[in-house]
């Protein structure tokens, strides 16, 4: 595929319906950069955990980022760019439901989304980038060639969720993940600066009953239909 021609793919939606694992096909068979912007919030939230932040404090929260670095790298093992604190792996940490519980609310915060969103913005300079988060279509990529927003039925999230994370942790509940889901989505629907929303030009992908090989062919055509369009 000609440099020229790589867009910019947004994947939007609520939590737990798939975005990642779609982001991850597309940048695997476009051969393009893969960005999970979820992961720098959490690892924001580690680093803030970790540190006794007081997020509700302003000041603190300036400081405390003073001293962040997130970088992504890729791991040939995974085949996939995981994402470091400060020089350290933390993509399995990050995963934790502790870190589900508290990320919304970190992610609300006015300093943390403008932190996180100018290095986004600068990973996407260069095109050729899937990103998936909340906001990438809306805020992040305004301007984006495709824009995907994805959903999926609540108990197929649910229960995604649940063996993901119960793989780790056998002693998770299923109450415990849709409380968590509800939560999120909810505090991610309604916060003040740059809520979920599905952006005007966004194309709806609902995946409740769409094995990966189909929604992956679906992303495709739409793909290679922008792609076409580019002159
Ligand atoms: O995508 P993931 O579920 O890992 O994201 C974790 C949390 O990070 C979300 O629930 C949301 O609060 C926040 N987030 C966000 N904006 C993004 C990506 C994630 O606010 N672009």
């Amino acid at each position: 595929m000609k440099k020229d021609k790589k867009i910019i793919i947004t994947i939007d939606g609520w939590s737990s319906c798939g975005k990642s694992t779609l982001a991850k096909q597309l940048a695997k068979e476009l051969d393009y950069l893969y960005i999970d912007s979820g992961a720098m919030y959490r690892a924001v939230t580690l680093y803030f955990l970790r540190n006794h932040i007081d997020w509700t404090k302003p000041k603190a929260v300036d400081e405390a980022l003073k001293n962040i670095v997130l970088d992504f790298a890729y791991n040939a093992q995974s085949g996939h760019n995981e994402i470091y604190l400060n020089e350290e792996n933390v993509e399995y940490l990050i995963r934790d439901l502790v870190i589900a519980e508290k990320v919304s609310d970190v992610a609300a915060i006015k300093a943390v989304r403008g932190f996180a969103v100018a290095q986004q913005q600068e990973m996407g300079k260069k095109k050729g980038i899937v990103m998936d988060g909340r906001d990438i279509g809306t805020v992040v990529f305004p301007k984006a060639e495709l824009k995907i927003f994805m959903t999926a039925d609540q108990a197929v999230r649910v229960e995604r969720r649940f063996k993901e994370l119960y793989a780790k942790n056998p002693n998770i509940t299923i109450e415990e993940v849709r409380d968590n889901l509800e939560m999120r989505d909810y505090i991610d629907s309604h916060r003040e600066i740059s809520p979920l929303r599905q952006a005007e030009d966004a194309i709806v992908l609902d995946n409740s009953n769409l094995t990966m090989k189909q929604q992956l062919d679906v992303a495709l055509k739409w793909v290679k239909e922008k792609i076409d369009k580019k002159k």
